[in-house]
């Protein structure tokens, strides 16, 4: 069998780990910029379509490499237009993107692992444990996948808030056809994985790359405090969002393992010290779980924690799935506790349960297949 095995995967290589990798057999550094290009722009799966490098080389490479691709499984639309994509890893485990569609800025949240091993306790893919680390091939190949998808078929463009990407200019010019920000935010935990992560987000923002501006690319964390200032000592400038979900070490230990390592004082210094530049503001989500940390106590104290960090709030009203005995939180106090924010001048915005009708919403995402590799309902 002439597979994989033995042959470099090129999507694991950024731009300069493919020129490394091009010196290593003797090609010059551009032959990588033209490889990069031929992958990301061109969406090119195979060495033979890179008309523009000598045969000889297009017949190294082929011996020594190849370009993975991941296609969907399934993919399903809500009646609000949000899109999930199951994606079959091919070796028993699955992972899932949802694509949010809202006119002009389509977003895209993707999967950095199989599984999740922070243990928080109100989220479905944390029960499910770590399986393993997705590969960069395997993040970047996430997006490959929906952009491929929706040039064919653009998704229904929503009228709602989004909070996503650094969009205060307002333009909503993006074509539906395109996908505008890139959240990692799907099953895993990001920074559990920044080995692969890293070199994902630097394919993305390379301008030979996918090309995205490193403004539209938000990492999403529960509070792994040293890997925070890793990624921001590797990648400065990307958004970064923290899963904050309660305002006092008493509770977050209790319903997030991680704040036994690193409370909730060091994960704000983290966020402080976090490299943003100029305007641009960290993003808490903060999971409402009904009776639990939803009153204006709770209110008070988040914006008691924030306030001296350039913030805004994105307040996620807990979806309940089976197994779980945490309660959805009631609208009234949904709406008292944005009230609260809005208030007092926090940038704010509620998450609708977007994608709810086909389990895409946040904490929702399973990527389960079946026994004979088939997609769960
Ligand atoms: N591991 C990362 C990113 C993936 S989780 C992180 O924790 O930030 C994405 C978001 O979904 C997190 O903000 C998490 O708090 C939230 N979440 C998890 N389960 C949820 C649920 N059942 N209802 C609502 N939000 C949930
Ligand atoms: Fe993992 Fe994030 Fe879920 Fe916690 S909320 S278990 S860190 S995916």
């Amino acid at each position: 069998m002439t597979t994989a095995a033995c042959k470099t995967d090129l999507k694991n290589l950024n731009l300069p780990a493919l020129e490394h990798f091009l010196l290593g057999h003797g090609k010059e550094r551009f032959r990588a910029t033209q490889v990069f290009k031929w992958i990301y722009q061109q969406d090119a799966r195979t060495f033979d379509e890179m008309t523009n490098i000598s045969k000889e080389l297009r017949r190294e490479l082929t011996e020594k490499a190849f370009i993975s691709n991941l296609e969907p499984e399934a993919v399903e639309e809500g009646s609000d237009g949000t899109r999930k994509y199951l994606f079959n890893l091919g070796d028993g485990n699955a992972v899932e993107s949802v694509l949010i569609p809202i006119e002009g800025r389509n977003t895209l949240c993707i999967s950095s692992q199989a599984g999740c091993a922070m243990g928080c306790e109100f989220c479905l893919t944390g029960t499910f444990k770590l399986t393993r680390n997705l590969t960069t091939a395997e993040i970047v190949n996430q997006i490959m996948a929906v952009r491929r998808d929706i040039a064919r078929n653009p998704p229904t463009p929503q009228s709602a808030d989004d909070i996503w990407g650094d969009d205060e200019d307002g333009d909503r010019s993006q074509s539906q056809a395109e996908i505008r920000n890139i959240v990692l935010m799907g099953m895993g935990e990001p920074l559990h994985n920044l080995d692969n992560v890293i070199p994902a987000i630097q394919i993305m923002i390379d301008g030979n790359g996918l090309q995205f501006s490193n403004r539209r690319v938000t990492v999403s964390t529960c509070g792994l405090v040293p890997q925070m200032a890793r990624l921001g000592r590797e990648i400065p400038n990307v958004n970064l969002a923290v899963s904050l979900n309660a305002t006092t070490d008493e509770l977050r230990n209790r319903i997030m393992p991680v704040n036994r390592s690193y409370p909730i004082k060091e994960l704000l210094r983290a966020c402080r010290e976090f490299p943003l530049p100029g305007r641009r503001k960290v993003t808490f989500e903060y999971v409402l779980l009904g009776g639990l940390n939803d009153t204006l106590e709770d209110a008070k104290r988040l914006l008691r924690l924030i306030s001296d960090i350039p913030n805004k709030v994105n307040l996620i009203p807990f979806n309940e799935h089976e197994g779980c005995d945490f309660k959805a939180p009631s609208q009234a106090a949904i709406d008292a506790f944005h009230k609260y924010l809005i208030d007092r001048h926090v940038t704010v915005i509620t998450r609708d349960s977007r994608g709810g009708d086909i389990s895409a919403a946040c904490g929702q995402l399973k990527g389960r297949l079946g026994q004979g590799g088939e997609p769960l309902a």
